[in-house]
């Protein structure tokens, strides 16, 4: 595996390959690895001849205020786990490297960055959007790999790409969790050993609304009532619990009519965790 550091030398690395016809995988992330950034890895090198994975922990998306400074930085161990996983390229940049002086573009996506975690979260899906757009336009992929862990990201990043012609596919990978069903995450590790024990309740009261709601399709204000209280109840702070509709975000407030999709932020203590269950569309709808 080779580290790059500079865009040159990332574009010197893949010119060859591009050259040679061998397609290409990008998996961008934060650093702080763990099995559902591995997932993504194991999904671009079934798909693409080379994988090329990323770390960057964009100062661009964190709001005033958020956790850019405390972030874990693990480089050494994170670089090892791409290793075994097979990457062919780190790309490793600096935010120098990323945001020259005088870097004034902003990509902005309209409509579904606005609400869930667009509300909470200022100018977060501008960075997002904005360093994903650098990063494929840096790599040139076939195929580039999102986690639907950030459900509302993989969304913004599909609609990015349509609108603005970038010549990329995007896939979703499934949530990986912890064997209680705790969602993986980089900030799983800021969680108190008391705080670990409670954090997976958000799974099993998201799935309880996912279950509800495909039996009992119009009681998506009651279910999502109950589920914040019994997350209240149980020591996290909710900052959203929506039911939204699967393909576009659409608020669905009374009836599930189409594949859905329960979307939650929640504080426990100091941490931040997001999380979201897939809801099928009732049967003959
Ligand atoms: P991050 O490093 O948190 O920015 O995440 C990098 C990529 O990994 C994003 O596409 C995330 O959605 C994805 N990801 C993070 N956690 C998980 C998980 N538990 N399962 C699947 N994908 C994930």
């Amino acid at each position: 595996m080779r580290v790059v550091r500079t865009i040159s030398d990332l574009r010197d690395g893949l010119a060859g390959w591009r050259r040679a016809g061998e397609s290409i995988g990008l998996v961008p992330t934060m650093g702080a690895l763990h099995a559902g950034h591995m997932a993504l890895v194991e999904a671009a090198r079934s798909r693409c001849r080379r994988t090329v994975a990323t770390i960057f922990v964009n100062p661009k998306q964190f709001a005033p205020g958020e956790d850019l400074s405390t972030y874990p930085r693990p480089e050494a161990a994170d670089l090892d786990m791409f290793r075994s996983a097979g990457v062919d390229v780190a790309f490793v940049p600096t935010v120098d490297q990323m945001y020259p002086p005088q870097f004034t573009t902003v990509v902005q996506v309209g409509g579904l960055s606005e609400g869930l975690c667009g509300a909470h979260r200022a100018g977060h899906f501008d960075g997002v959007a904005t360093v994903v757009t650098k990063l494929l336009m840096q790599t040139l992929p076939d195929t580039a790999y999102f986690g639907e862990k950030d459900y509302q990201q993989l969304l913004v990043i599909r609609r990015m790409v349509r609108d603005l012609d970038i010549p990329v596919v995007i896939k979703g990978v499934p949530i990986v969790r912890e064997p209680d069903g705790l969602a993986m995450s980089s900030r799983n590790r800021y969680l108190s050993a008391e705080e670990r024990r409670t954090a997976p309740h958000l799974a099993r009261v998201l799935t309880a609304v996912a279950v509800g709601l495909e039996h009992a399709p119009d009681t998506v204000s009651r279910e999502t009532g109950n589920a914040r209280t019994e997350l209240t109840r149980a020591g996290f702070n909710v900052e959203y619990l929506e039911v939204r509709s699967a393909e576009n975000l659409t608020p669905v407030c009374d009836v599930v009519t189409e594949p859905s999709r329960v979307l939650a932020a929640v504080h426990l203590g100091r941490t931040r965790l997001i999380d979201n269950f897939p809801i099928a569309s009732p049967a003959g709808t």
